[in-house]
């Protein structure tokens, strides 16, 4: 897997290199965040974020999930640490935009977040994480601190012989009371960590 293309990107989190690698979607590549200080082979423990597309929490700040907050926080960690955020085109856990705005609905009704996507004939989580396995190879980096409350996550490394999560760093932000059942359902269902 090879970018599509490199820019520099300066935020207000600090300096990144932007890469866009091929996705599904043409139009909607995956994007890497390299910090300005990242060094990439051989580094023991690259501070690393797995970010998933959440299009209403990353852009319009919605405090139904965790998400934007999530990000926020590690944008400007990882641009300290110089780590790598890998964004993947996968919204609503991969079920896309509309049907994550129907699953809303479910659960204004009163569903948990995994019930409502397989109301909707999904899967609970239709997540992959190939892509950023693939992108971490392309990066030479082959040990990394993951910045995950997510077990899941954590275990999509599980049989991947070259890349070693040496720690999980917990990302435990965005509690909001809108919130609180959703991630009570991350807690229970998934076993996500969080405390209570
Ligand atoms: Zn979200």
């Amino acid at each position: 897997m090879k970018p599509l293309v490199e820019s520099r990107l300066p935020t207000k989190f600090g300096g990144f290199r932007i890469l866009a690698f091929e996705s599904d979607v043409k139009e909607m590549p995956h994007l890497v965040l390299l910090a300005s200080n990242f060094v990439p082979a051989k580094q023991i423990g690259v501070p690393v974020r797995v970010h998933s597309e959440c299009m209403t929490g990353d852009v319009f700040g919605s405090s139904r999930c965790d998400c934007g907050e999530q990000l926020a926080v590690s944008m400007s960690q990882l641009s300290e640490d110089g780590g790598v955020l890998i964004y993947l085109r996968q919204e609503g856990r991969g079920i896309g935009l509309v049907e994550k705005l129907r699953a809303y609905n479910l659960q204004d009704e009163g569903q948990d977040t995994y019930e409502a996507n397989v109301n909707l004939g999904h899967p609970e989580d239709g997540r992959s994480f190939s892509s950023a396995i693939e992108i971490l190879r392309y990066l030479k980096v082959s040990s990394i601190r993951l910045m995950t409350n997510n077990p899941e996550k954590v275990g999509a490394f599980d049989d991947v012989h070259d890349i070693t999560v040496v720690e999980r760093m917990p990302l435990e932000v965005g509690l909001d009371p809108e919130n609180e059942g959703y991630l009570e359902a991350k807690r229970l269902v998934k076993g996500h960590f969080f405390k209570r």
